[in-house]
Parts: C-alpha cells; structure tokens; sequence
C-alpha cells in the first residue's frame, strides 16, 4: 500500500451487553498508542497484557487485556491493537472515545477486512468469506465459509488462472511465428489444454452452484385449511436440525415467514396461512411483502387433509400462484386414515394438479424423509461435500463469464489465432476478479459497505 493509512478503531463485539467488549484498532505504529493508554508499558507482541486503560487524565477507564500485534503479521497487515473490556456499551463508548482522542478515526464497515485485503493478507473471495461466515445462516454455511476464508475456493481459481496464463503464453508465442502457428500448436496440444481447462472450469461452477443453493436458501410456500397440520409440519421437519429464525433486515417480526434448515440447506416458508387482510400499518407491509415472495417461491406445498379435501380458499390461492411452480401435495394425517406413507409421482392425479404426492403422519413423524428428500431434489442440493464452494452471485457470473469466453476460444479456427489469444484473455481476467487481482475500486467499495463495522 502507497500512502500510510491512519490508524482507525471500531468496537469490534456486538452491541449490547456482554462479559466482554473488544475494541480493534489498525494503524502504522500503534506501540505509542498503547503505552499511553496502559499508563507507560510497552505490549509484548501477541502475549497479553493485563492493564488498566487510562484516560487523559491518568484515570482508569476500565481494565482488562491489551493484545499487541506487531505488522505485518497481523490480521490486517498493520500494527493492531485489541482491548478487551468489560462489554458494557458505556465502557465500550469511552474506550473507544479515548482511542478517538489518541489519534485513530472511527472505522468504516468493513474496513479493517479491506486493509487486510489491500496488504495482500487475503484475496477478495477470503475478505468476503469474512462476511460469509459472520452471517452464515446453518451450520453448513458456516463451516463452507471458513473453508473459503482459509483460500479453498481461491486455491481452484489460482490454479485455472495459472492454467490459463501458460496456455496464454503458447497461443501468443505463436502470433510472432505465424507461418508455424498450426504446427507448434498442435504439437503443444493446445487443443487438449484448453478442453481441460474447460472441465477444470465446469467442476469448480458446478461446486459454486451448490454453495450458492447454500447461500440462499430456497423458498417454500405453505398451503392449507386451518387444522389441516401446517404447524406440526414445520416443526417435524426442523426436527432436530436447530430451526434459526433470522432478523429479515427492515422487517418486524413476522408469523407469516420461518427459517428452518434441511441438510444444511436454510428453507424460508411463507405460511399463507398468516396472509390475512389487515389494518395494522406495519402488518400489511410484512404481509404484502410476503405476497410477492409467494409468487417467488421455488415450491408450493398443498397440505391435505385426506378425509376432507381442498377447500375453497386454498383453491383460491392455489390459483394465484404462478402456473410453473413446482407444486407437492401432501396427505396429512394417514394415521387416521390407515394409509402408509409415500410418495407417488408418475402419471398421478392429484386434487391440487401437483404431479408429486406425498402422504405423511407429522405427528408421527413418518413419511418426512421422502418429502425432504424431494424438496432438497427441486433446487439441485447434492449434499455437503469437499467440491462445494459458497459462492456469491458476483463469483457465478465470473465463473459463467469465463467459461462462455472458453467455448468461444474452442470455437475459434487455425486462422482465427489473435481471436482464440483474447478470449482467452477475456476468460482470465474473468477469473481474476473473483479473487481481486483485477477488481476496479467501485466494487471493491460495494462489496466492504455491506459488512458491519469493526469487521
Ligand atoms: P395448522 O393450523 O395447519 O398449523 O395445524 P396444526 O399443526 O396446528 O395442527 C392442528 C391439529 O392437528 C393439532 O391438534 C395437531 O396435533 C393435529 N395434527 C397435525 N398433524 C397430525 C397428524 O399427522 N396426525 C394426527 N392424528 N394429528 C395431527
Ligand atoms: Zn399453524
């Protein structure tokens, strides 16, 4: 990094109350800072320092640990400074206050994250990880992220990178020797390089597919008379997978929307039930947004009470839901009626027109698996696995930008050499911009807005 950056601080522990509040602070040379905060001593790097931390005055603050590291091994390639302090939001405000007073800015979202970034100590696809993990709604998504954090995905884009450089440098050599091209070419198997780099490319799309089914979920929308088990439904199938419910960003607590998660898979249901008409401002806010998701969804699960069949207000959401969504009819309650649980979908009727039909127990739990199973099929989920990366939609587009530019350089002719050299070009600097390498410094403004501060 060019000039020297000043040294920012952010209380880096979530806000409210805790046993323990951490304010980070990043900067060129943090050693004076920390002597004038502990009242003179001098940190060791990385072994903690138990200290008061002083104020202008010499009074103390708060106590607790100052950890020191020293730059460049550091999480942002700077010196960086910790206080861990009692985690209380006063406390927190005056340390903070006093860091603010001892030179360092407050600092933007994300922007610790990006110093570590701009010193080369992770690449973008590892910063946004980062945030990946932060948010992670499953247990899955987590443990993926920190697979990319540690450079899993980045090490797959490296390695096509690297492939595609030294394909790169054979096709262009022989734009300086154009009465051989073909020959060298073939001889160098230009051809067989450039098809594995294809399937090369094609595994690791395939990987960040399934992770950004990870990332985002899928959305079901729940169908069904009072009574008829929407409830029970949702709780068996959350069973002992823990049923996180998450903050929907500008909305207010809602019944009408649940997060449960399916083989790590996060699944929000709309229960249609809930979509009343309403006065209440607010309610009709989270109500109408609820209706555009419902027309959105990936799926629409009909709950049937055998004995009783679709009633006309189901029948009347039924037909408001767009044609082509993928629609399950499920039979409740076959306890009661004696049937066994299963799944039929070949050349069926159904009264919902669903062409897969699932008969249940959710009191009794059985019969679950199939429809689990069938959800999770309807949005492609292979399973948790090593290939799987949690790709974000700006890496699909890279990766899917990439691989069209190879099919086009396959396409290219033995005349067509300057042509093949630049969709090659195109398709590699493609790739680059997962990790960085060639990322304008508008995206890399968009993409460190949205973390949250002291990240
Ligand atoms: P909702 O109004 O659609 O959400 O329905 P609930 O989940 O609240 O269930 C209504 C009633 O049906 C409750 O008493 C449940 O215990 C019962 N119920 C739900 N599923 C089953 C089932 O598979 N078998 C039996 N026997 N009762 C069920
Ligand atoms: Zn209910």
């Amino acid at each position: 990094m060019s000039a020297p950056q000043p040294t920012i601080a952010a209380i880096a522990t979530a806000p409210g109350r805790g046993g323990v509040g951490v304010i980070r602070l990043s900067g060129k040379d943090l050693l004076p800072l920390a002597r004038t905060l502990s009242g003179g001593k001098t940190p060791k790097p990385r072994v903690a320092l138990y200290t008061d931390f002083l104020d202008s005055e010499g009074q103390a603050i708060d106590n607790g640990l100052l950890l020191y590291f020293a730059a460049p091994a550091s999480f942002t390639g700077e010196d960086v400074v910790e206080l861990q302090g009692h985690g209380g939001p006063v406390v927190m405000q005056m340390l903070l206050q006093r860091c603010l007073e001892l030179g360092a800015r407050l600092a933007e979202p994300g922007e610790f994250t990006k110093r570590a970034f701009l010193n080369n100590k992770l690449d973008l696809a590892q910063a946004e990880s980062v945030a990946d993990l932060i948010d992670a709604g499953s247990q899955t998504a987590a443990r993926m992220a920190l697979r990319s954090l540690k450079g899993a995905f980045s090490e797959h884009i490296h390695q096509l990178v690297d492939d595609l450089i030294t394909l790169r440098m054979l096709v262009e050599a022989t734009l300086d020797f154009p009465e051989e091209d073909i020959d060298f070419l073939e001889a160098a198997d230009a051809k067989g390089k450039l098809a594995a780099l294809q399937s090369q490319l094609a595994q690791v799309l395939a990987g960040a597919e399934q992770g950004a089914i990870l990332r985002e979920g899928m959305n079901v929308v729940l169908v069904g008379a009072p009574n008829v088990g929407k409830s029970s439904l949702l709780n068996a199938l959350a069973g002992d997978d823990v049923a996180i419910v998450t903050d929907i960003a500008g909305t207010t607590r809602d019944t009408v929307r649940e997060q449960i998660t399916l083989d790590g898979v996060p699944v929000h249901i709309i229960d249609t039930a809930g979509l009343r008409e309403t006065d209440d401002v607010v309610e009709k806010i989270g109500i109408e947004r609820s209706r555009k998701a419902v027309q959105q969804a990936d799926v629409a699960l009909i709950l049937v009470d055998p004995r009783e069949g679709i009633n006309a207000a189901t029948r009347t959401i039924l037909e408001s839901l767009p044609p082509a969504m993928k629609k399950i009819e499920i039979h409740n309650k076959i306890d009661l009626t004696g049937e066994t649980a299963e799944m039929l979908s070949d050349g069926i009727h159904t009264q919902s027109g669903a062409d897969t039909l699932i008969k249940l127990s959710a009191k009794h739990k059985t019969g679950l698996e199939r429809l689990k199973q069938a959800l999770l099929q309807q949005i492609g989920w292979q399973g948790e696995s090593e290939s799987l990366f949690l790709a974000r939609s700006r890496h699909l587009h890279a990766l899917n930008q990439a691989a069209a530019e190879l099919e086009n350089a396959a396409l290219c002719s033995h005349n067509q050499i300057e042509l093949l050299a630049e969709h090659l070009r195109l398709a590699q600097s493609a790739c680059s911009e997962i990790t960085g390498e060639f990322s304008a410094d508008d995206l890399l403004g968009v993409i460190f807005s949205r973390f949250c501060i002291g990240k």
